[in-house]
């Protein structure tokens, strides 16, 4: 459930920890023997972490004890080992030290009490949350599942196989990089495959992916051409976000990823719909494309309170040029923190929608509002695609 979001609080069945404990390896002792140092007590025994605390601490003894080793009876204080020095091979201890009430003792519920509310409902369960969760004996967690993402290229010219290229045609690429941005996002890929630019072969394979999966990425034939045909099957097969038969198909005012698709299918016997995010064909129009307007839609489905990528004002290392042209240009970066604490960016050296290698090699989408861009020094919006 690593990445999953709870749908419910979780309260605490027991506290952590659940017994009065030594934090140190030590003494157990009582204050009014170690008021004086330096002292020497008898030692009654030695408590091992998961031993039952069954040796007392009298007056004038003190109880050898391990880190973790519920405390016994008695303790008022554990003194650690370096403020010790043990005689007699271990039957008898000299005490440096005058500890205070409770020194080196951690208290049952010092952690987590009984009936605390250990994790909020809506929460993404990071590695300390299943830690914390084990800790509290919890087996199985109710959490939004993982959505199942079915991801299918469209295109002719697509080669998948590792045959030889004919003329005219390229290998498929969108589809290993879309089932790798869907695991990303913390969603479970399904790999579709490839669908030819053919109505019909599209008709049956969306049909096919709807009875099983919770949401479909295609990529390929959305835009303006004769045979965008995701277009045109979803526009036969879909309803648009209010209901609508039809896609909705529109033209974004950025750049890269212009066109896009999107529709709901609703097959027979399905409670929910499941929504078909269309994405153009260049493969960097498809990567960012996917992490504007997929990844956040796909967290929100599987109960994300914060659906988008961290954004910072950066700091731009190098010239952001561009033209007016009414859009917002999402130009790929790599971004790190410089001396001055800030994040700083660069453009990588190609910024074709079709030149996939060097947004390879960025980790931010610079948006670069309309107008002539920004000069280096200047300050530019950057979404943050990995940690820095
Ligand atoms: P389309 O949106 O189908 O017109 O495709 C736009 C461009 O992206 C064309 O040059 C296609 O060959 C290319 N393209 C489409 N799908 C893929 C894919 N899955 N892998 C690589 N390139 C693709
Ligand atoms: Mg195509």
């Amino acid at each position: 459930v690593l990445g999953c979001v709870t749908s419910v609080a979780l309260q605490a069945p027991e506290a952590v920890p659940p017994f009065d404990n030594s934090a140190v390896d030590g003494y157990a002792v009582r204050i009014a023997d170690t008021a004086e140092p330096p002292v020497v007590l008898a030692v009654a025994g030695t408590l091992a972490a998961g031993a039952p605390p069954d040796i007392p601490v009298e007056p004038g003894t003190a109880v050898r004890i391990m880190t973790g080793a519920a405390v016994p009876e008695g303790t008022e204080a554990v003194v650690m080992v370096e403020d010790t020095e043990s005689l007699d091979g271990g039957r008898r201890v000299s005490i440096r030290v005058s500890p205070s009430l409770g020194d080196a003792v951690r208290r049952a519920g010092d952690d987590v009490c009984a009936g605390d509310e250990v994790v909020e409902a809506g929460t993404a369960l990071r590695a300390a949350h299943l830690g914390v969760l084990a800790s509290l004996g919890f087996k199985r967690v109710p959490v939004f599942p993982r959505a199942r993402v079915g991801v299918l290229s469209t295109g002719d010219e697509l080669v998948a196989d590792g045959s030889p290229l004919q003329p005219g045609q390229i290998r498929e690429s969108n589809k290993a990089m879309l089932l790798g941005l869907v695991e990303q996002a913390g969603a479970s890929p399904v790999d579709l495959g490839l669908v030819r630019d053919d109505e019909d072969a599209l008709v049956a394979a969306l049909a096919g992916a709807a009875s099983t999966c919770d949401a479909i990425v295609t990529s390929g034939g959305v835009s303006m051409g004769d045979f965008d045909i995701v277009k045109a099957v979803l526009d036969r097969v879909a309803v648009d976000g209010e209901g609508h038969q039809g896609m909705a198909w529109m033209q974004l005012a950025i750049r890269p990823a212009k066109p896009f698709a999107f529709g709901l299918l609703q097959p027979e016997g399905r409670q929910t719909a499941v929504p078909v995010f269309g994405l153009p064909g260049n493969p960097v129009s498809s990567f960012v494309s996917f992490e504007l307007l997929a990844r956040p839609a796909l967290r929100q489905m599987m109960g994300h309170r914060s659906l988008d990528r961290p954004r910072v004002v950066a700091v731009a290392d190098a010239d952001l040029r561009r033209g007016p042209d009414a859009k917002i240009h999402f130009v790929r970066v790599t971004a790190s923190f410089g001396p001055d604490g800030r994040v700083h960016v660069r453009p990588v050296a190609a910024q074709g929608s079709h030149q996939l290698a060097a947004t390879a090699g960025a980790n931010g989408l610079a948006a670069v509002p309309d107008g002539h861009g920004v000069t280096t020094g200047g300050e530019v919006d950057t979404i943050l695609l990995t940690d820095l």
